[in-house]
Formats: structure tokens, C-alpha cells, sequence
């Protein structure tokens, strides 16, 4: 069952079947799990996925501007 992943630092999609193989072929960072099921990433248009790259590109920003923030109420 091939399931799909996308890398957090160059944000390629990679199709995986076992979980330890999940590490980007470009730049060896692990990958995440993407909440997209075979079938309909099989189906989705280069649109759909640019698509899904942005939203997934924005949250990963906002998830880093939420950490730094958080450490930078921690040490100051
Ligand atoms: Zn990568």
C-alpha cells in the first residue's frame, strides 16, 4: 500500500510503501505524511498538487514562526 509523502525541506512528493524509506531523494530530510490517499493523488492535476505544495509550504512557515516565537518567550 504506497502511501504519500512530501519533503519539509524542498517539498517534492514521493510515493512510499514502507515507512523507513521515507527520506527525500534530493536532499536525504525525512519526509512527512501527507494527509492524501494514493488514489487521489493519482488522480489530482500538477495544479492540484502545486496546489497542496503551497498550503503545505504555508503551514510549515507558520508552524516555524509559532516555535521561534515560543523559544524566544522561553530564553528572553
Ligand atoms: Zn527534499
Amino acid at each position: 500500500m504506497l502511501k504519500i509523502y512530501i519533503c519539509p525541506q524542498c517539498y517534492n512528493f514521493r510515493m512510499v510503501s514502507k515507512k523507513p524509506d521515507a527520506i527525500c531523494f534530493h536532499c536525504g530530510e525525512i519526509l512527512e505524511k501527507c494527509d492524501i490517499e494514493y488514489n487521489a493523488y493519482i488522480n489530482m492535476t500538477e495544479e492540484d498538487r502545486n496546489k497542496y505544495r503551497e498550503n503545505y509550504k504555508s503551514r510549515i512557515k507558520l508552524y516555524h514562526e509559532k516555535l521561534d516565537n515560543m523559544l524566544q518567550k522561553k530564553f528572553i
